[in-house]
């Protein structure tokens, strides 16, 4: 057996195998609510929680089951769920672990929706949420008590793309962890990284969870997410959880993920060289107070980008001057002709959005003036400088 360490290979390789006769390399899309067992008794003996058996449409079938393989192998990982959206996959991970009287820590800068439903369900369920600064490690370590039962981390920081120390971070958590009652779970929102740019295992991270909305797919016509672990045990409780919600996913929506795999390293690597030539330029422009790319000097955990990183994802962010009001901005972002207003990223076509910094945050933010996030797609660079000197032009 041939060792694949380079991961584009292992993109393109999976382990499924045609029928007898019919060479094409496509998996299948197989469509399925009710499986048919044999008999009575192999209804009864079926354990639903094996990874390669079938029992219901729900609980997984051929297709499903490939896209998992594939996605914990792109993340480094054993085991995968896959949910209907990133964010059903991060409350998934919400809802597995949590109960009545536990704490959830969450970094401050993390993906916005994510601390809505901490903010209200959680909160209504009578699980305390928490804030914490993830560029201070010792920030995060005083907020650990005996009730905290999961700690949430980013890297990239949501919209300001503050880079943190991972691994501090983690080891802050495991630090305390010997002392807990029942331990203390990490998990990772890795869309960003999208297992390309780091591996969160290696990082100690106990499960990683990504918007295939994102890179994997890398269409926008598709919403999914995953979560990955290496440790059979905790996938076991996710995966109990994942079938008394029913979180079902398409299999045409699955096939669309597997579709847009083998491309997702390229893809990275080529959107990564647009925005850091972007990013570099804009960062020589008269507008901004901070060009937020971790891959720039002087954005926050640059440090830590270049020591762990061995790449950046699409986005890039302007913190405006304060002498630029947000009608200012509006007329900007409103004067692109290729950049599209709209939300998600990873996708073929650049895109933008706005941001009041102070909303978006418990904490004070450094940046007083307006927010905006690029992400940018697979058009060339010059046309998205052009397009990106008219729209400033426009201010
Ligand atoms: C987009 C995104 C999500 C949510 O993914 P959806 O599939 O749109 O629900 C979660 N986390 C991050 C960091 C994202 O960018």
């Amino acid at each position: 057996m041939l060792s694949m360490p380079d991961l584009n290979t292992q993109l393109i390789h999976h382990p499924y195998h045609p029928p007898e006769g019919f060479g094409a390399i496509t998996v299948p899309v197989h469509k399925a609510s009710t499986v048919i067992f044999p008999s009575v008794q192999a209804l009864r003996a079926r354990d639903w929680t094996h990874e390669s058996g079938y029992s219901y449409g729900l609980a997984g079938t051929p297709t499903s089951f490939i896209l998992e393989e594939r996605i914990a192998t792109l993340e480094g990982g054993r085991y995968c769920a896959l949910a209907p959206s990133g964010l059903a996959a991060l409350t998934l991970v919400d809802m597995a672990f949590l109960s009545a009287g536990d704490e959830v820590l969450i970094p401050d800068n993390a993906y916005g929706p994510k601390k809505a439903f901490a903010e209200h369900e959680l909160k209504n369920w009578g699980i305390g949420c928490i804030f914490y600064d993830p560029m201070n490690p010792a920030d995060l370590a005083a907020r650990l008590t005996p009730r905290t039962r999961l700690v949430w981390l980013e890297a990239a920081g949501s919209i300001t793309l503050e880079y943190p120390d991972l691994p501090a971070l983690v080891s802050a958590v495991k630090g305390y962890a010997p002392q807990h009652p029942r331990g203390i779970i990490t998990a990772l929102d890795n869309t960003w990284g999208a297992g390309i740019a780091f591996c969160a295992f290696d990082m100690g991270v106990d499960v990683s969870v990504q918007a295939l909305t994102k890179y994997p797919s890398g269409g926008a016509d598709v919403l999914m997410g995953s979560v990955v672990t290496r440790d059979r045990t905790l996938h076991h409780q996710v995966l109990k959880c994942h079938g008394r919600l029913g979180l079902g996913v398409a299999a045409n929506d699955i096939e669309l993920v597997l579709r847009g795999l083998p491309s997702t390293g390229l893809r990275y690597a080529a959107q990564d060289a647009t925005t850091r030539a972007l990013a570099l330029w804009l960062h020589t422009l008269p507008y901004f107070d901070r060009v937020l790319h971790p891959a720039l000097p002087d954005s926050p955990g640059h440090l830590f980008w270049r020591r762990d990183c061995k790449g950046a994802a699409c986005l890039v962010s302007l913190a405006f001057k304060p002498q630029y009001s947000q009608d200012q901005v509006d007329r900007f972002c409103d004067g692109l002709q290729l950049f599209k207003i709209g939300h998600s990223w990873a996708g073929p076509m650049s895109l933008c959005a706005t941001y009041q910094a102070a909303s978006i945050r418990s904490q004070p933010s450094p940046y007083r003036g307006v927010l905006v996030r690029l992400s940018i797609g697979l058009e060339a660079v010059e046309d998205l400088k052009a397009d990106l000197l008219q729209g400033l032009q426009k201010m």
